[in-house]
């Protein structure tokens, strides 16, 4: 009987302790053959590039052919089956039409044939056949063997042997396993980087250290004291470090660290059970987890938060008794790419600001903390990879593409040359894009748009300004609250609001009232929900919490005192009513602003269209609402039922998916209809093809991230509004979102404006 499984066991077993890329393959090839008493098994590895495929290993036909054979997609038996991807069985495979002869195979001796499909996330890999003299067919079970090997080996092997680099890894078969390891995660921050890959300290997990006893407690003593010592040192030099290039709401996180190490009952404590006979590790865990167990059982979710916070401390000060003491990170003078698994913010701060080249997080989505840090410093980063061995990757060289969420470790050298390429080609464009501040964002037949910045910390207000942003389209005013210890107080949101409201006026500051749930969490006030994008989110949650809200608003109203160039956006409108709601909390607060003395004229209400019902509610949202906003990430999330930060699913996430633009264009078609101004405030405002439908659809407000800004701008003035309208009518009709996407890029590089596609900017 034929036992996949095992096979697939062995396989990955004796994998391990393999080098070259071309010993797995014929690993596999050979496990395959034996298990099957088949004559013959091989793989054939696509090229999408030629679209052909080439033989890369075998065990049965002529080693010599290994490299040599290539078939189009569509020749040959193999290139059938990669045309239809689809299963092959025939007991004489000469007498199929579709066969061809490869003399330098000697294949003509194997009459019966099967081959199967390797297919990852619906992109074909390549195929695996199998031949036996012979000419009776392969039995079911068998054919059930081969699919079974090539679904579970499909993922490993996209991961390692990328298609585009087949070319090289025939020209270099002896290419490491490790080369090229490819990971899709979801988006941090924009950019391209390259550099050597640092595993951090802090994903030491103190938890997992067992109970061990030691013989030397003056020796485990003084390891503790020397480790707790160098991680208050870290702590105040990082805090130093990031001064000036941090702004104070998010260096605020460094002082909840400091009082924690600083607490005499975690170092007497572990000093108490170290002389009990305990290792110092041990002990350490045995205080951390009884001061995280009490915090975590604590109602106030504030208190509860501490607990993570406390285990994160253990975590660093463990990581330092192992040896790896931090300091070797201060050493380093190369390009370096920050990894690990849930990167706090003093661990970004440990390292030298000119040499922090990229991040990388297996765990988070694009609103976790580390992943603002990196919009705020610029740094591109990948976050949600997935679990990965920290010893496969650590000190590797990697590239980082942030505009795709895509990291390749070691990458092969043709692949490493490519994106240098493209990172130089990138910081060239935004170069070149810095004349264009000051000039309008107009088509060149005269369409005006206003172009504005989404912004959320107060260290965005300058890239926005310098950028020339004619205002803020959306403020996410939950990022204020995310890097805050707890709620922060209305007094303190003022000063917040202030800073951005007086930075843009007179021009607009669209402020979003909070919006959190779904992915976005507030460390202090956690809840866990089994469906949570389509729970207590935006603003069901607000209107459910009235004292937060209203004090949000009157923040808001109090900040805008003199300036009235606020606007009120309302995140994740679904029900009418909500509007209806949010309107008499506003009559509220200005009644209180009145009885207060504060001067301040009632702000325009907007609301963000990010679910179907409110696309489908816009005539009624029109009569209660002054202005609406289309947030196309979350709009495109709801459309088409794809998680935004699931990696899984990221090639289903496609803004130029034609539902998504077919309902935005009626969103905005309704909008005019009703004399609504509508603006487009998601990431599809900094795709250039996805600008030329928004401009066609004559959508007259964009609002984007400032890094951004420049290359939508150089759309806009280069392409006319009438062609981008019959771009649109085009777009429209077509029902792929791959045709649409062509279609788009095509007219960039006949506009000369290629390079923003191809230096990633979708
Ligand atoms: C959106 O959903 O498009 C949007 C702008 O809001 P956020 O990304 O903050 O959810
Ligand atoms: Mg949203």
């Amino acid at each position: 009987m034929l036992e996949p499984l095992k096979t697939l066991r062995d396989i990955f077993q004796d994998a391990a302790d393999l080098k070259a890329a071309k010993d797995l393959l014929e690993l596999i090839v050979d496990r395959v053959q034996q298990s099957m008493a088949a004559d013959v098994c091989s793989i054939y590895l696509l090229e999408p590039d030629s679209a052909e495929l080439a033989l890369v290993a075998t065990r049965g036909l002529d080693q010599q052919s290994v490299g040599q054979v290539r078939l189009r997609v569509g020749s040959g038996l193999v290139g059938y089956i990669a045309q239809h991807q689809s299963l092959l069985n025939v007991d004489n495979a000469s007498e199929h039409p579709k066969f061809r002869y490869f003399p330098e195979t000697r294949e003509e001796r194997y009459a019966a044939f099967l081959g199967v499909p390797i297919i990852s996330f619906r992109k074909l890999i390549g195929v695996i056949a199998v031949q036996k003299e012979d000419a009776s067919y392969f039995s079911d079970e068998q054919e059930a063997f081969v699919i079974t090997i090539a679904a579970q080996l499909a993922g490993p092997l996209s991961q390692w042997v990328h298609a585009e680099d087949v070319k090289t890894f025939l020209a270099q078969p002896d290419v490491p396993i490790e080369s090229n390891l490819k990971f899709q995660g979801v988006k941090g921050a924009v950019g391209m980087a390259i550099g050597r890959v640092r595993w951090l300290l802090s994903t030491y997990e103190l938890a997992s250290v067992p109970d061990r006893l030691a013989t030397d407690p003056d020796a485990e003593l003084e390891k503790f004291t020397r480790a707790l010592n160098l991680a208050k040192e870290e702590l105040r030099n990082s805090g130093r470090r990031m001064e000036g290039s941090l702004p104070k709401d998010v260096l605020a996180l460094f002082s909840v660290y400091k009082m924690i190490l600083e607490d005499r009952e975690l170092s007497s404590e572990t000093e108490q059970f170290i002389r009990d006979g305990w290792s110092a590790a041990t002990g350490l865990r045995k205080t951390v987890e009884a001061h995280a167990r009490v915090f975590a059982k604590m109602d106030d979710p504030y208190l509860q938060a501490k607990a993570d916070d406390i285990r994160h401390i253990g975590n660093r000060v463990y990581a330092n008794m192992q040896g790896d003491d931090g300091t070797d990170s201060l050493q380093i003078t190369e390009p370096t790419i920050l990894a690990g698994k849930d990167i706090s913010i003093t661990d970004i701060a440990q390292f030298p600001p000119k040499y922090l080249a990229g991040i990388v997080c297996t765990s988070g989505s694009s609103l976790s903390h580390i992943a603002i840090l990196a919009n705020a410093l610029g740094i591109p980063a990948v976050m949600g990879i997935g679990d990965i061995n920290p010893s496969q990757i650590d000190h590797t060289e990697a590239v980082i593409d942030g505009y795709r969420a895509v990291v390749i470790f070691n990458p092969v050298p043709n692949l490493r040359k490519e994106y240098r390429r493209l990172a130089r080609q990138e910081a060239k464009f935004i170069q070149g894009l810095d004349g264009l501040r000051d000039l309008p964002a107009e088509t060149p037949d005269g369409f005006r748009i206003k172009l504005y910045a989404n912004t959320g910390l107060v260290a965005d207000i300058s890239p926005g300004l310098m950028r020339g942003a004619e205002g803020v389209g959306l403020y996410r005013s939950e990022i204020p609250f995310m890097l805050h210890e707890s709620f922060p107080s209305e007094d303190e949101q003022v000063q917040i609001y202030r800073k951005i409201l007086e930075a843009y006026a007179p021009n607009p500051v669209h402020m979003r009232t909070l919006d959190i749930g779904g992915d976005k969490n507030l460390p202090y006030f956690s809840f866990s929900e089994e469906n949570p994008f389509l729970g207590w989110r935006g603003i069901r949650f607000t209107l459910d919490n009235t004292s937060i809200f209203l004090s949000q608003i009157r923040a808001m109203l109090r900040a805008s005192e003199g300036l009235d160039n606020l606007k009120i956006l309302l995140p994740m409108v679904s029900h009418l009513d909500e509007v209806k709601a949010f309107h008499g909390l506003l009559d509220e607060a200005m009644l209180q602003m009145r009885e207060a003395g504060i001067q301040v004229q009632r702000p325009q209400v907007g609301a963000m269209i990010e679910v179907p019902s409110a696309m489908v509610m816009l005539r009624d949202i029109a009569k209660i609402a002054d202005f609406v906003s289309i947030g196309s990430n979350d709009f495109t999330q709801y459309i088409l039922a794809v998680d935004r930060n699931n990696p899984k699913v990221s090639d289903l996430y496609n803004w130029l998916n034609p539902a998504v633009i077919r309902s935005i264009g009626h969103v905005v078609q309704s909008a005019q209809k009703y004399d609504l101004p509508v603006s487009v405030c998601g990431e599809m405002a900094a795709d250039p093809a996805a600008v030329i439908l928004l401009l066609g659809m004559g959508v007259e407000m964009l609002s984007l991230s400032a890094y951004n800004l420049p290359k939508t701008k150089l759309v806009i003035r280069t392409i006319t509004q009438e062609r981008a309208a019959e771009l649109w009518t085009k777009a429209k009709r077509k029902s792929d979102e791959h045709r649409i996407r062509r279609m788009l890029e095509k007219e960039l590089d006949l506009m000369g404006l290629g390079g923003l596609i191809r230096a990633g900017a979708s």
